[in-house]
């Protein structure tokens, strides 16, 4: 099938929900994809900041093929090798921690919250304080979280017991927190909300302020985690460490898997029975987000991140200097975003146009979150891409 035969297709049966770019791809390697007339294109994007590795990475294609020749699924009423190996390399990456494994961002928040839900229920704690701009996901609980009020529209009412304030205001959450506040739930870098990169010091702050109400740190490193910022997880940039935190997105490299992971004092509250899912630590997810680790850890791949990134943001403040449609570059390691001075969607539309899958979110913000492995002749192809492209949007903001 070719790519409008794919796409009529898709859309023949389809729920409305996504605004979609009329593309469909048949097969990727490494930092490229190609679609189904066989145009190839560069990935930035890498799926919404999951397949961190690229495309077809050699360690998480073997993981997956030998697990599925052994072994798709049993359910939680029973183990598997890949997800007690994984359980164990989750709590040993964290620091003691417990581990409930979930298949997306949203529900391996849901699991947080229900954690923080039980562990305040004998004190009488239960209200969250989120941040206005954050993305927590889709489902009811996750989505309350969500700062975003174009997210709520139509769905009210929200789960009761969360309260939003500005982000990387630290004297708001304490001015918010009251005896019933129960946790304090952040992402390290605001992602969907346009890369939106906190003082150094706030995570910090956030920690003094919740150990001295006795309340939980949440930090959601669904999309900043598994080694995007250049560290396996955003909050190891900042030197402490939250109560609960949550993976998704890049931690299966590609397979759906969620996690969850709760310092072992407060996750002993769920007990047998209080939580769970059917599909949650299937053995092939497990299997290659063990894959995913092991790359991360042994084949330099956050080391990279941190040095292309960090060119990646370099390279971009300086033609934003010649564009002119550049504010402000923001981000860390191979999370970046392009504050422009217009609408980010003419900028990936131009990029679409030579090839070149980039972002557009919080209207004006364009945001890269190529391959993890990306190499240096990869990040130029892309940032000349990018120069020709903010031009072009440039010259026409001005003529519009
Ligand atoms: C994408 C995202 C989620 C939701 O993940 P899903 O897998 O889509 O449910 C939650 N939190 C953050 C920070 C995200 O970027």
């Amino acid at each position: 099938m070719n790519n409008a035969e794919i796409i009529d297709l898709a859309h023949s049966g389809l729920l409305n929900t996504y605004g979609c770019t009329p593309l469909a791809f048949v097969r990727g390697n490494g930092a490229y994809l190609y679609d189904a007339d066989g145009i190839r294109y560069l990935d930035f994007f890498c799926g919404l900041a999951v397949t961190s590795l690229g495309h077809g990475h050699p360690r998480v294609v073997r993981a997956i093929r030998d697990q599925a020749e052994k072994l798709t699924h049993v359910s939680n009423v029973f183990h598997t090798e890949p997800m007690a190996r994984l359980a164990s390399r989750l709590s040993r990456l964290f620091g003691d921690g417990r581990v409930f494994f979930a298949n997306s961002g949203a529900e391996a928040n849901e699991a947080a919250i229900k954690v923080a839900r039980r562990w305040g229920h004998g004190s009488g704690r239960f209200e969250f304080i989120s941040t206005l701009g954050s993305f927590h996901g889709r489902t009811f609980g996750s989505l309350s979280a969500t700062g975003q009020e174009k997210y709520h529209q139509g769905f009210q009412p929200l789960v009761p017991g969360f309260k939003m304030v500005d982000f990387d205001d630290v004297a708001a959450v304490e001015r918010t927190i009251n005896k019933q506040t129960v946790a304090v739930m952040v992402e390290p870098i605001q992602g969907e909300g346009g890369v939106v990169t906190p003082h150094l010091d706030y995570l910090a702050r956030l920690r003094d302020l919740c150990d001295r109400a006795g309340i939980l740190l949440i930090v959601d490193e669904v999309q900043v985690g598994m080694g995007r910022s250049g560290k396996m997880f955003g909050y190891q940039h900042t030197g402490i460490k939250p109560d609960i935190i949550t993976l998704a997105k890049a931690l299966g490299g590609g397979v759906p898997i969620g996690a969850m992971v709760a310092k072992s004092e407060i996750a002993s509250v769920m007990t047998p029975g209080t939580h769970g899912s059917t599909f949650g630590g299937n053995p092939i997810a497990c299997a290659a987000a063990l894959a995913v680790i092991d790359a991360l850890e042994q084949d330099g791949v956050m080391e990279n991140a941190a040095e292309i990134g960090g060119y990646l943001i370099d390279r971009l403040r300086e033609i934003g200097k010649t564009t002119g449609n550049v504010r402000e570059v923001r981000g860390k390691g191979m999370i970046i975003g392009a504050a422009l001075t217009h609408p980010a969607k003419p900028v990936v539309e131009e990029c679409l146009k030579e090839h070149l899958l980039v972002n557009g979110t919080a209207d004006t913000v364009l945001r890269l979150l190529p391959p993890l492995n990306l190499t240096r002749e990869e990040a130029d192809a892309g940032l000349a891409i990018i120069e020709r492209a903010l031009r072009t949007a440039a010259a026409a903001a001005k003529g519009a």
